[in-house]
């Protein structure tokens, strides 16, 4: 019908199974280059969860986002053969480390594949066993968006939490403090033990107020400097931004990232030799407008964007 009457048949951006990024479902990572993957554990927050809702919802939200970006003019799909690959399954969603097993599992699979994961969590806490599987072989740097470092040797005695990851990853090897730069950092504690544990590890932490200092292109400059032209994972946990714009996480703090500038940090990682990403604790219970599964997705297409440039590019080199 639709092309008797010469008009092009778009699928209805309403109608259909809800996919990550508007992507095909695929099973079958070969031939796959970017694998977005669902992770919904939330089992290791210590305050609101919710954040195992975050993939569907994302899914959902995902109906509005689009292929050509209006600054850069990169369409990541004409890039990188890019799918949805569902969601880890998990065999006992009560047992922490049978899930990050779980995760490391599904990873390994995705990696052997040849294909490059970008995730949707879930709780912080999946950037670990994510790591395990990305960076056996050697430690990556990263670039991470937060309000907190999650660099506590604990929390409330327990070493594996949404709090904890990355000192876990800098103990296991998986991560290069000297070249991990985190941005958004504020909020009060209760000690000043989570800001300890990245600076002393001599990850470069950029304050809020530093960070407003500074301005975009300076932090992006930053950036740069300190993770280099080495492999390097992007990290962006939403309560990065101000509970304005993404009040539906477990852990929000007022004064943070406007969307706009969390656009164009992530635009401004074009460039860098990026081997992964994630976004991270979207907890839809505490979302009832979707506005920030709908700013999970967008930023999710704006990682897509620059992965995909860097995927392309190491594929070209090789
Ligand atoms: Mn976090
Ligand atoms: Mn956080």
């Amino acid at each position: 019908m639709q092309e008797e009457s010469g008009l092009e048949a778009t699928p209805l951006r309403y109608s259909g199974v809800a996919t990550l990024l508007r992507r095909p479902l695929v099973n079958d990572p070969s031939g796959v280059d970017i694998a977005l993957i669902g992770v919904p554990y939330d089992g290791a927050t210590e305050n609101r969860p919710g954040a195992r809702h975050g993939p569907r919802e994302v899914r959902n939200m995902s109906s509005f986002t689009r292929s050509v970006h209006h600054v850069t003019r990169i369409n990541p799909y004409e890039l990188c053969n890019i799918a949805d690959m569902g969601d880890v399954n998990f065999l006992n969603p009560f047992d922490l480390q049978q899930c990050f097993a779980d995760i490391t599992h599904f990873y390994r699979n995705i990696c052997a594949a040849g294909a490059v994961p970008l995730s949707v969590g879930g709780d912080h806490s999946i950037s670990l066993p994510i790591l395990r599987a990305i960076a056996a072989e050697q430690p990556v740097g990263m670039v991470h968006f937060d309000a907190h470092t999650d660099t506590s040797d604990h929390e409330l005695g327990n070493k594996y939490t949404h709090g904890t990851q990355f000192r876990r990853a800098m103990e296991e090897g998986l991560l290069d403090p000297k070249r991990t730069i985190q941005i958004g950092i504020r909020g009060a504690q209760n000690s000043e033990e989570s800001w300890h544990g990245s600076e002393d590890a001599g990850i470069r932490v950029i304050y809020m107020e530093e960070f407003t200092a500074l301005g975009i292109e300076a932090t992006l400059d930053e950036i740069r400097t300190v993770v280099g032209q080495e492999p390097t994972y992007v990290s962006f946990d939403i309560d990065s931004l101000d509970p304005a714009f993404a009040p539906g996480t477990g852990t929000p703090e007022i004064g943070g990232l406007t969307t706009i500038q969390a656009q164009a940090l992530l635009r401004g990682l074009a460039g860098l030799n990026l081997i992964a990403g994630d976004v991270v604790e979207v907890s839809p219970p505490f979302d009832p407008s979707g506005n920030t599964a709908l700013v999970g997705a967008s930023l999710l297409y704006e990682i897509a964007c620059v992965l995909s440039d860097a995927v392309s590019r190491n594929n070209a080199a090789q």
